[in-house]
């Protein structure tokens, strides 16, 4: 068991085990559950918590609050880590959170211990991806403000290379890096608006519990603006893709005509690389013309397959769970490479109700890929804001989930990154 300080020190209990929680429930974690803590993950306290461990004389979960192996004793938090990209967490940190006013930024909080025998750190999370190009260590700032006046000095006019340079440099975003770093898969943000108001929204959160870390792009760009510096990229970069729909914007399919005019300008430009698109799925018309325009691959972004969850979270305005399963259909129809980008969250999406939702989709739809994303959000927050979680069924965890998944899915890949078109694992328009 790991605890921290108050002062954000962390210490292992010299007796207490290791314990994580699956939706609001302790779970002593399999060994299955658990992973080395990868490099590049990040360590976070719980400030007002008090964390559990599991005593190995009785195997139950005791609550500390201070530190009782210490000359001088101290009041303990919980500790907890946000595992590295590629990663999907298997439980949650547990803990009895004394202040439940206070709600925690959009982290993907995540069960933290320490091996005694390999003295290493350890955490509740399985590898469901692996690709070089997203490693922290590969995006190095260190000629990140040369690379963003070169470009500033190159499209003088274009507006979107100021937002892009902010994205890069202030809320440090790989995919707007990516761009000034002339390489891979960038991000082009296009959207002011949206039609949904997700709980974990980084770029606007209308609950005023805690700051959207994200600052949403204010203009509209132009087709010309987004031709003028997406067509080079595509043609000269390396494993080179341009991604529609951003951590910093609202719903691309709201500009959809903007879109499909840019796919149409770039494609007179250029055939190399790969467009593509991540969206809230809430416009099955738009998706077609699309795919006509052409777009390649789409990521179509749920929390949970069961109507009330998704309304739940997401809050859409003018679509449901069954726009999103039409836009699935649409995209796989008309030859894009179709991903769902998932935002799992231990003790929920591995629920039976959830899995079978997922499970039926898929089959339904042909999805070609599932992402396993972390749901970055107060875990308190996300369990209140689920109706009717205890008429769901039993949590089989989130390790058995991917086996699950694999078992009935065979051919849906698990991944956590887009791909570009020369990696993708089946050829979509066959
Ligand atoms: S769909 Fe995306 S942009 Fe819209 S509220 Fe949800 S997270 Fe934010």
């Amino acid at each position: 068991m790991v605890v921290s300080n108050l002062k954000g020190e962390l210490f292992e209990h010299p007796t207490l085990k290791m314990v994580g929680a699956s939706g609001i429930y302790a779970k002593i974690p399999e060994r299955e559950e658990l992973s080395k803590l990868p490099e590049g993950s990040k360590f976070f306290t719980i400030p007002n918590s008090h964390p559990g461990g599991v005593d190995p004389k009785n195997n139950k979960v005791k609550i500390i609050k201070k530190s009782n192996w210490t000359k001088e004793s101290f009041s303990i938090q919980a500790a907890s880590t946000f595992p590295a990209p590629g990663w999907m967490r298997t439980l949650l940190p547990f803990s009895n959170i004394t202040k439940p006013t206070d709600t925690l930024p959009l982290w993907a909080y995540t069960a933290i211990g320490f091996d005694q025998e390999k003295e290493e750190f350890m955490c509740a999370a399985v590898q469901v991806d692996n690709c070089k190009r997203w490693d922290p260590f590969n995006f190095d700032d260190s000629n990140l403000r040369v690379e963003i006046s070169k470009m500033k000095k190159k499209f003088p006019k274009n507006r979107i290379i100021s937002h892009l340079a902010y994205c890069a440099s202030e809320s440090h975003c790989f995919a707007a890096k990516n761009f000034f770093h002339q390489r891979w898969e960038f991000g082009i943000p296009i959207a002011p608006l949206c039609n949904a108001d997700c709980r974990g929204c980084i770029s606007l959160q209308t609950d005023d519990l805690f700051p959207a870390s994200h600052d949403r792009i204010q203009f509209v760009p132009t087709p010309e603006e987004i031709t003028e510096i997406t067509a080079p990229h595509l043609e000269k970069a390396e494993h080179s893709m341009v991604s529609f729909g951003q951590g910093c914007e609202g719903e691309p399919l709201l500009q959809a005509g903007i879109i499909e005019r840019s796919c149409q300008m770039i494609r007179n430009q250029t055939d190399k690389g790969t467009i593509h698109l991540n969206t809230n799925g809430s416009n099955t018309k738009a998706i077609k013309k699309l795919a006509e325009g052409g777009l390649e691959s789409i990521r179509i972004s749920t929390n949970s397959f069961i109507r009330e969850w998704h309304n739940a979270y997401y809050r859409p305005e003018d679509y449901d769970i069954t726009t999103i399963y039409d836009s699935l259909c649409a995209a796989t129809d008309s030859g894009l490479y179709t991903q769902v980008n998932y935002l799992v969250f231990p003790g929920i999406t591995d629920l039976e109700a959830e899995i079978e939702a997922l499970i039926k989709t898929c089959l339904s739809t042909g999805v070609h890929v599932i992402q396993m994303k972390n749901l970055c959000i107060d875990p308190d927050l996300y369990v209140k804001t689920l109706p009717n979680i205890d008429k769901k069924g039993d949590a089989v965890g989130m390790k058995k989930l991917l086996d699950i998944i694999k078992k009935e899915l065979p051919n849906v890949a698990i991944r956590y990154y887009n791909r570009p078109k020369n990696e993708w694992h089946i050829d979509p328009k066959k």
